[in-house]
Formats: structure tokens, C-alpha cells, sequence
């Protein structure tokens, strides 16, 4: 994929306006840059993994500009409601159940039924999320394995001009939000950050457990909520066998018998991406014991595809 310089917006508004037209633009938050685009297009998110180079699609965080805009995308209530009134606006991440039908991407959410939503301290953000009028995915504005930025300058450095950058100043926190999970057993960290434990634990009243690190940010089908599918999968399969469902790539075998779907008729890998998610819900929900799905090739985003059946096919109890 290659990019061509662009320029930066300079102002809020102009921002605003790239968003809204569904393109990425980088823009501060009180822990660092984060590349955003608007998490209910598939289209700007895949352009958020297509930019970082990601090699996976991990979920996003929604960054809101407000409580009530994270209510509509996200289940906030009882403890992760008190949560949201003390700590927000601020560095700390709600993983909560999805609304369903919120329009949220499926790849904002890498298919899971929750979704992790913040409202971030500085205004800037705040007010730029509200312009654009819906949530913001926004990683970390650096190519995949680099550092992450605190100034307008590092995101240029780092993307080579390739990124639009709403130049804000120097980020003060420089490390990430802390994400917790609310659950039946009370409060629990997936990822420590720029809001410390023991001050959620003060505030609150209540001890709050940490997932191992593993659990939280990497294994895949050890976190409940990473997506797998109830049918197992069959990889690389050129076609299907008797009783199998098939998510195709870039034309359908002929004479296919059971449910089948095409992930890309023409073999982008950008459509792909876009259907992988809901595609395999879609055959998942005809009850079908096991999913062949085609080979799909490695480059690009083919690259997250992949990660992401691997993970989905990997063998689990
Ligand atoms: P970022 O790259 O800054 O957007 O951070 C995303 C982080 O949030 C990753 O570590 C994800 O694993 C985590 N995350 C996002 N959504 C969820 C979710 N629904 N369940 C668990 N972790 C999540
Ligand atoms: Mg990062």
C-alpha cells in the first residue's frame, strides 16, 4: 500500500471533516496519540490497521465525548457506571457488554459482543470526538512495534507525512489507558496504565483483580471474550467436505452443496476484511459443526486475516 503526503488539518473543524469523510487523522489525548477514525465505518478502521502495518486485528478502544455517547454503544451500568462517573473524563478503559445494533464496526470490535469505550481527559479530543459526532478508534498513532507518540512531531516521524496529524502539543501522561472489566466478581484490570490500581481500589472501595497479562492482551480463547466461533474451523481448504459450511476467497468452488459465503469475489483483501467478522457469525449461526475457509494470501491486511482464523481455529476446551 503506498501513501501520499498529506496535509495536516489546522483546526478541530478541519479534522473533524477528514473523520467524517471516513478517512484517519491522528489527533492528542492526555496519554498519547492516538490514529483515529471513526469507529462506525469498517472502511476508516481498516485504514487504521492498513497505516499501523498491524499484523493482527486486535479490538479498539471507542473514544467518546462523552458518557452519553459511550451509553449508546456500550452497556454502562451498576459498578462500571460508578467507574465512568469518577474516573471519566480520563485515562481508564470500560470493557462492557456491545449495544446491539449500535452501529459500532465489527472490526473496531474484532467481533466481540463487548466493546471497550473511554472518554478522554483533554478537551481537544473531547471536542473533536463531538464535532465528528461519532466514537473515534484511536491505537496508538505509530507503525506497529514502534514507540508510541507524545508529540505531533514523532507521529509525522514515525508515518513519514503519510498521516494527517491534528497538532496539539506534547502529550502529558505518555502511557496508555488502564483498562478494567466489570464482571459478577467485581472489578478487574486487562492492561495496567496511566491511572494506577490502587487508585481505582481507593476511590472505590473494593479490591481489583489483575488478569494475568496473557489473558488480558494476547491469548487467544483464554479472555472469554476473544472471538471463536462455536463451529470449529478448517483452514486453507480449497473446498469444502460433506457437511462443512465454506467461507470462500476470490470465487467459489463449483458445485458447493452446503451454506457457503464469499469473503471477496475478486479477491481484495480489503472486502474481505470488511465481511470476515460478520461472515463468520453468519455461517456460525446455521449451526453447522465446522467452517472450511479458503486460503487467504498473507500480504496486507491478509496478514490480520489470517492472525485472526488462526486464532479463531485454535484448539480450545
Ligand atoms: P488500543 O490499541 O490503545 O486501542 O488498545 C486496545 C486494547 O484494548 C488492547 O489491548 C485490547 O486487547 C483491549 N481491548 C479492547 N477491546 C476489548 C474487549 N472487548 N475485551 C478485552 N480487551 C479489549
Ligand atoms: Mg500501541
Amino acid at each position: 500500500m503506498s501513501y501520499q503526503p498529506v496535509a495536516d488539518p489546522a483546526s478541530i473543524e478541519e479534522a473533524a471533516a477528514l473523520l467524517r469523510a471516513g478517512r484517519i487523522c491522528a489527533f492528542p489525548t492526555e496519554t498519547v496519540y492516538g490514529l483515529g477514525g471513526d469507529a462506525t465505518d469498517p472502511d476508516a478502521v481498516l485504514e487504521i490497521f492498513a497505516a499501523k502495518g498491524r499484523p493482527r486485528f486486535n479490538p479498539l478502544i471507542a473514544h467518546c465525548a462523552d458518557l452519553d455517547m459511550a451509553r449508546r454503544f456500550g452497556r454502562i451500568e451498576g459498578l462500571a457506571l460508578e467507574l465512568a462517573e469518577r474516573f471519566w473524563p480520563g485515562p481508564l478503559t470500560l470493557v462492557v457488554p456491545l449495544v446491539e445494533a449500535s452501529g459500532l464496526s465489527d472490526i473496531a470490535t474484532a467481533g466481540l459482543k463487548t466493546v471497550a469505550l473511554r472518554v478522554p481527559a483533554r478537551p481537544l479530543a473531547r471536542d473533536l470526538i463531538a464535532s465528528v459526532g461519532r466514537p473515534l478508534a484511536a491505537p496508538s498513532a505509530n507503525p506497529s512495534g514502534r514507540l508510541s507518540p507524545t508529540s505531533a512531531e514523532h507521529v509525522r516521524a514515525a508515518f513519514e507525512g503519510r498521516v494527517p496529524v491534528l497538532d496539539g502539543g506534547p502529550c502529558e501522561a505518555g502511557v496508555e489507558s488502564t483498562i478494567v472489566t466489570v464482571g459478577p466478581d467485581g472489578i478487574t484490570q486487562l492492561r495496567a496504565g496511566a491511572l494506577p490500581r490502587e487508585e481505582i481500589e481507593a476511590a472505590m472501595g473494593v479490591a481489583v483483580a489483575v488478569a494475568s497479562h496473557d489473558a488480558a492482551i494476547s491469548a487467544p480463547g483464554m479472555l472469554k471474550s476473544h472471538y471463536a466461533p462455536g463451529a470449529k474451523l478448517r483452514l486453507a481448504a480449497a473446498a469444502p467436505e460433506p457437511g462443512e459450511a465454506y467461507l470462500g476467497f476470490g470465487r467459489l468452488p463449483e458445485g458447493i452443496e452446503g451454506e457457503a459465503l464469499d469473503l471477496s469475489p475478486h479477491g481484495d483483501l480489503r472486502e474481505a476484511a470488511r465481511n470476515l467478522f460478520g461472515f463468520l457469525a453468519r455461517l456460525d449461526e446455521t449451526g453447522c459443526a465446522r467452517i472450511a475457509v479458503a486460503p487467504i494470501p498473507r500480504e496486507g491486511l491478509g496478514e490480520a486475516i489470517n492472525d485472526r482464523l488462526e486464532r479463531a481455529a485454535a484448539p480450545r476446551d
